[in-house]
């Protein structure tokens, strides 16, 4: 008999949804009898199961972000490992909030999902919270996303497919675990420089305007009550600068002293913005580069500094520096 203990926290996702109304999907009862349909989960571990809520993570909001932190700080007290039940939508924005908030804490955090519900044949589900189970009752303190046969750091991963199994990757960095015939754990799986800032506290800040450029695409200012611009440029950090009302859009954020952070619309490689002239103008107007930031992170660190009440040159510092592995 094991004696490590892991707390499964279910907030929704199609792991646990049934079918609603004639052929699509909802969420279900709760997982309550998810020990029932995975008996062998308690061969792996002495099992805790919390229902924090149930929902189709496109629905998450920061609170609910925020009530998971405080939740898996309070279970990991009391457990070896957590593993969080989620929806694949938005796994990894809360991968990568989670990831920031929770990289002191020195015990696993294993988010899984699904991408057709354990209650169905041939589903993922089953395999992927064996997986993540296994994982969390390793030790190996990192916050990631176990899916498929990956676990991968949860501030360096997206999900790239709504079909594949194998449905997230983390372009920039390689994967911190294989999952196959056996469990393969790479020397770099929790181990990073923990440099998340003191001041980051539990605050996200959501008042963000992000902007996704097409050839066209007018440059509307921000709202008024906006806090910060985010930026999916082309390539390495490309934007059509020869463009009047993009540049009035950088000086009046400028102006008002609201950071304007530049990610790429590409999943891999990431933002230099010394590569292209265009990049330069950019970087003269106030760009902060996002680097090799996944998208996710990127929304995240910004989210966080600003809910900090970080000072753009702070900001512009977060986004050199690595806090929790992401990659810069
Ligand atoms: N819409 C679902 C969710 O994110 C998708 C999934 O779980 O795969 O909750």
């Amino acid at each position: 008999m094991t004696t490590r203990t892991v707390t499964l926290i279910h907030t929704g996702g199609t792991l646990g949804m049934g079918p609603a109304e004639d052929t699509c999907l909802a969420p279900g009862p709760s997982l309550d009898r998810i020990l029932d349909q995975v008996p062998e989960l308690r061969e792996l571990a002495t099992l805790r199961m919390v229902v924090a809520f149930n929902q189709d993570s496109a629905t998450t909001e920061p609170e609910d972000i925020l009530l998971l932190a405080r939740l898996i700080r309070s279970e990991a007290a009391v457990s070896d490992g957590v593993v969080l039940i989620h929806g694949t939508d938005t796994m990894a924005y809360t991968a990568s909030v989670l990831g920031f908030l929770l990289a002191d804490l020195g015990k696993p955090v294993v988010l899984t999902g699904s991408q057709r519900p354990l209650a169905y044949v041939r589903s993922d589900a089953r395999g992927n919270l064996v997986d993540a189970v296994t994982l969390a009752a390793r030790g190996v303190a990192e916050v990631g996303i176990c899916f498929g046969d990956h676990w991968l750091r949860g501030v360096a991963a997206d999900k790239v497919s709504v079909h594949r199994y194998e449905a997230f990757e983390s372009p920039n960095l390689p994967p911190l675990a294989e999952l196959g015939l056996h469990v393969q754990i790479h020397p770099h799986a929790g181990a990073f420089p923990l440099q998340v800032p003191p001041a980051i506290g539990p605050v996200l800040e959501s008042r963000l305007a992000v902007y996704s450029p097409f050839p066209g695409m007018p440059w509307r200012l921000p709202n008024p009550d906006c806090a910060g611009v985010l930026i999916r440029a082309y390539g390495a950090g490309n934007l059509p600068m020869d463009r009047p009302d993009l540049r009035d859009l950088f000086l009046h954020c400028e102006r008002r002293g609201l950071p304007v952070v530049v990610t790429s619309q590409c999943a891999s490689g990431g933002v230099d913005l010394g590569t292209y002239d265009l990049g330069r103008q950019a970087q003269g107007l106030g760009a902060i580069s996002g680097g090799r930031h996944t998208p996710w992170a990127a929304l995240a660190k910004l989210s966080l500094a600003l809910g900090a009440g970080f000072s753009v040159g702070e900001i512009r510092h977060a986004f050199a520096t690595s806090w929790a592995g992401e990659p810069v």
